[in-house]
C-alpha cells in the first residue's frame, strides 16, 4: 500500500485522478470521496488486491452499490482497515469478559453451594449419631470440597488464558494506535498525534506552572525541488529531514510532521536560547548536507529550511502558540528564507554566507 500512497503523490498523480473519474462514469459509480479513493487506488496498482477485486465484481455484473464499496473500502483501504482492526479488537476484548465473567460466576455458585452443604452438614452433625453416619457425612465433605477445588482450579486456568489473551490483545490495540499517529513516510508523529501531544502537554505546563516553547519548520522553495527533481525524489528529502529533527527531538521534546513539507515541534521547560541554537543546529546540518539522489547518485546540491518558534504565555491556548510561531516563520521566510525567527522577535540567525 506504500507504494500505491507514493504513486498517487507522483508524476502520474493527475493521470490517475482522472482515469479513476472515466472508470467511475463507465461503471456508473457516483464520484464519492470514498470511491474516488478505490478507483484511485485501482488505476494505481492494477495487479494489487483491491484491483483484482473490483475487476472480478465488475465481471460479474455486480452493482456498485454504495454497500459493496463500503465493504471493499474496509477490507482494502488502509484508513478503513484500520477502523476495523480496532473494532474487531473490541469485539474479542468484550467476549473475552463475557466469558471471564461467566467462569467467575459458576466459580461463585459452586462456592454458595459448598457453603450451603457445610451449613446442612454442621447441622448433621450437631445431632449425636453413629459412626457410618459421620463416615457418610466426611466422605460426602471431601467429595463436594474436591468439586469445588476443580471448579476453582478451572476457573484459575480461564484466568490465566484470558489475561494471556487480553494481553495480546492490548498489545495489538497498541500497534494499532502507533499506527494512527504515525506518518507513513518519516515515521515521526503525524499532525493528530502533535494536536493531542500539545493538549496534554499545555495542561501538564498549567499544572506545573512551566513553560512550553513550539517551533514550526519548513523547507525552502520546495515546489522547485519537486519540479525540477520529481515527488519521489523529493519524499526522499523529506525523509532525510525528518531524520535531523528526529535525532535532536528526545524526550521530552517531541516533533511531528505537520504537514507536507512542514514539521513542528515542542520543547517543554527549555529556554527560548536553548530553542534557538537547536534550531539553528538543525537550520546549519540541513543546509549544509550535499544531496544526492539514492537511485543514480547525481547531485542534488543543498537545501534549507527556515523555522520560527515561540514561548507559551500562561494559560496561553496551544493554538494561539502554533500561531505566533507560524507568523515568526513567515517573518523568516520574508527575510530571506534559511533562518531560525523567535515570535514578537527579529531573526535569530542568517546564513552566514
Ligand atoms: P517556501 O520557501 O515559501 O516554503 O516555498 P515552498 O515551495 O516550499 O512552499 P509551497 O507551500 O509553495 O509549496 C510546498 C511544496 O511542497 C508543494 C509540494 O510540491 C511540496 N510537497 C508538499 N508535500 C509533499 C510531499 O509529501 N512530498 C513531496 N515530494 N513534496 C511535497
Ligand atoms: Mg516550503
Ligand atoms: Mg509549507
Amino acid at each position: 500500500m506504500a507504494d500505491v500512497e507514493t504513486t498517487l503523490r507522483g508524476p502520474d498523480a493527475y493521470k490517475i485522478a482522472r482515469r479513476a473519474v472515466d472508470l467511475m462514469e463507465r461503471h456508473q459509480v457516483w464520484p464519492t470521496a470514498l470511491n474516488f479513493e478505490l478507483w484511485t487506488h485501482y488505476v494505481a496498482d492494477p495487479e494489487g488486491a483491491l484491483a483484482r477485486e473490483l475487476t472480478r465484481l465488475i465481471a460479474m455484473g455486480e452493482p456498485m452499490t454504495e454497500l459493496v464499496c463500503e465493504e471493499l473500502a474496509a477490507t482494502y483501504l488502509p484508513k478503513a482497515r484500520l477502523n476495523e482492526q480496532i473494532r474487531d479488537a473490541g469485539d474479542l476484548l468484550s467476549k473475552e469478559l463475557e466469558s471471564v465473567s461467566k467462569a467467575i460466576q459458576n466459580a461463585q455458585k459452586s462456592n454458595t453451594a459448598f457453603g450451603k452443604h457445610l451449613a446442612g452438614v454442621s447441622k448433621e452433625l450437631s445431632t449425636p449419631g453413629d459412626v457410618d453416619a459421620i463416615k457418610a457425612v466426611v466422605s460426602n465433605l471431601a467429595d463436594a470440597t474436591r468439586r469445588v477445588h476443580k471448579e476453582n482450579q478451572s476457573l484459575e486456568k480461564r484466568l490465566a488464558d484470558s489475561t494471556a489473551e487480553v494481553d495480546r490483545l492490548r498489545e495489538h490495540l497498541e500497534q494499532v494506535r502507533r499506527d494512527a499517529t504515525t506518518d507513513g513516510l518519516t515515521n515521526l508523529a503525524n499532525r493528530k498525534a502533535f494536536d493531542e501531544e500539545l493538549d496534554r502537554a499545555c495542561a501538564e505546563a498549567d499544572e506545573a506552572g512551566s513553560s512550553i516553547c513550539l517551533a514550526v519548520l519548513d523547507i525552502d522553495h520546495f515546489k522547485g525541488f519537486n519540479d525540477t527533481w520529481g515527488h519521489q525524489t523529493g519524499d526522499q528529502v523529506i525523509r532525510y529531514v525528518a531524520s535531523v529533527i528526529g535525532r535532536v527531538a528526545a524526550m521530552p521534546r517531541f516533533a511531528a510532521r505537520y504537514g507536507g513539507e512542514e514539521f513542528a515541534m515542542i520543547f517543554p521547560r527549555e529556554s527560548s536560547a536553548i530553542v534557538a541554537a537547536t534550531l539553528e543546529e538543525i537550520r546549519v546540518e540541513v543546509s549544509s548536507r550535499m544531496l544526492k539522489r539514492r537511485s543514480t547518485n547525481e547531485d542534488l546540491g543543498t537545501i534549507t529550511i527556515s523555522s520560527g518558534f515561540a514561548e507559551r504565555r500562561p494559560k496561553e491556548s496551544g493554538h494561539s502558540v502554533m500561531e505566533r510561531a507560524d507568523t515568526a516563520l513567515y517573518a523568516s521566510k520574508r527575510s530571506g528564507r534559511n533562518k531560525v525567527s523567535c515570535a514578537d522577535g527579529k531573526p535569530e540567525s542568517a546564513n552566514a554566507a
